[in-house]
């Protein structure tokens, strides 16, 4: 039995921690050389391949010979920094044996955050497979404290899929894939094979727990899976021990979990509004005005009730619902002192409330991302 998804070019692969570290934190050589043999031979039939690469602490660890990962965040930061090398030399070798170049991308929020970067970003990344190189992309953890982070490799290989629109990004973890419940601690748990759509049900199979190296657990995945399948991006879970993982997936074997992409794609630009740009302000609306984000619509301010924190006209800013969930996403045509005047008014009122108006809406469609609309 084979699956049925769409046809192949251009694939993300993550290998997670508890993929390439042994059990003593050190790397995982014999596994490492098997991956990069698989990703060459998929070169060499036609795929573009970018790799989302964890590993730098348990590489540091190891080479440190520490056996707990340290608490203190500049330890941490200084064992990444030693174990990125280790890891891109390991990685270098091995390419260089099928004769295969590496780049390395180092990337923070910051990165996503900004539009401009952002594109520079995703324009090195094409460049970079347009000569048959091969990306390979961490976290640069020595580099950015927590609040500024992408946080786990999980989500940043969804935004890099989202980043190159990549058809496929699979996850390599120490597991199958998605079981109904966490299988370390549930004998009874059942692999999951193809999940059609991200629900509740799905959200509450994960236990958010990573091992003793990983970091994210089954939540990061899911909710990376949540964000490709938005891209249009299928994802698969599968196991990286399992021997010619890549090779079974691409022959599109039924193994690990498959979450199918959406059928209606996000614009590149929605996604970057929704999960790349960085929010600078908040306000509150309605339920009127989160059904007409959910259908599409621009945000006028009739439907706004509140503004929660400071921001300027032409920043983005994040829409909550009055129990302080985030509904939306957008680029403010208004300053928030000057939303803090018209909300709850008609938009034929705000030119003579304010002297002047820029703009009907508040956000306009083409500049908001709401997080139910597909
Ligand atoms: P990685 O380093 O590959 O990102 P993690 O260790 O962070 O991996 O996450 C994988 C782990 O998630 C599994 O080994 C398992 O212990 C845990 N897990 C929690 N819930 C589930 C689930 N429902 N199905 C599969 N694995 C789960």
């Amino acid at each position: 039995m084979h699956r049925n998804f769409k046809n192949i070019k251009k694939i993300v692969i993550k290998v997670g921690t508890s993929t390439l570290t042994n059990s003593d934190g050190s790397l995982n050589e014999t596994l490492i050389k098997s991956l990069v043999a698989q990703i060459c031979d998929l070169k060499n039939r036609g795929f573009e391949v970018i790799l989302v690469s964890s590993g730098a602490v348990g590489a540091g660890m190891g080479l440190l010979g520490l056996d707990k990962k340290p608490s203190n965040i500049n330890e941490k930061q200084a064992l990444a920094a030693v174990g990125q090398v280790a890891l891109m030399h390991l990685y270098e070798r091995i390419f260089w044996a099928h004769s295969k170049n590496i780049a390395q991308l180092l990337l923070t929020r910051g990165d996503f955050g900004d539009r401009k970067r952002y594109l520079s970003v995703r324009n090195v990344c094409l460049k970079l497979l347009s000569l048959g190189i091969v990306p390979i992309i961490n976290e640069n953890d020595p580099v950015v404290a927590d609040e500024i982070k992408v946080g786990d490799n999980d989500t940043l290989s969804a935004l890099v899929a989202g980043l190159v629109d990549a058809d496929l990004l699979i996850i390599l973890s120490d597991i199958d894939g998605l079981y109904d419940k966490n299988p370390n601690t549930n004998l009874d748990a059942k692999l999951i094979n193809t999940v059609e759509e991200i629900d509740e049900n799905i959200e509450k199979m994960a236990d958010g727990d990573g091992g003793k190296f990983g970091t994210g657990g089954m939540t990061t995945k899911i909710s990376a899976a949540k964000m490709a399948n938005k891209i249009g991006t299928n994802l698969i879970i599968a196991n990286g021990k399992m021997p010619n993982v890549l090779f079974k997936i691409l022959n599109k074997e039924k193994i690990g979990t498959l979450f199918l992409a959406n059928q209606k794609k996000l614009s590149s630009r929605k996604y970057w509004l929704a999960y790349g740009a960085t929010q600078k302000g908040e306000i509150v609306v309605d339920d009127g005005a989160i059904k007409a984000l959910a259908q599409g619509k621009s945000l006028l301010s009739v439907g706004i009730l509140d503004v929660i924190s400071e921001f300027e006209r032409g920043d983005m800013i994040n829409v909550k619902s009055r129990d302080g969930k985030v509904v939306a996403k957008g680029i403010s045509n208004y300053s928030s002192s000057e939303i803090s005047l018209i909300k709850g008014h008609k938009s034929d009122e705000i030119e003579q409330i304010l002297g002047h108006k820029s703009d009907n809406d508040v956000i306009h469609a083409d500049n908001l991302a709401s997080k139910d609309q597909n």
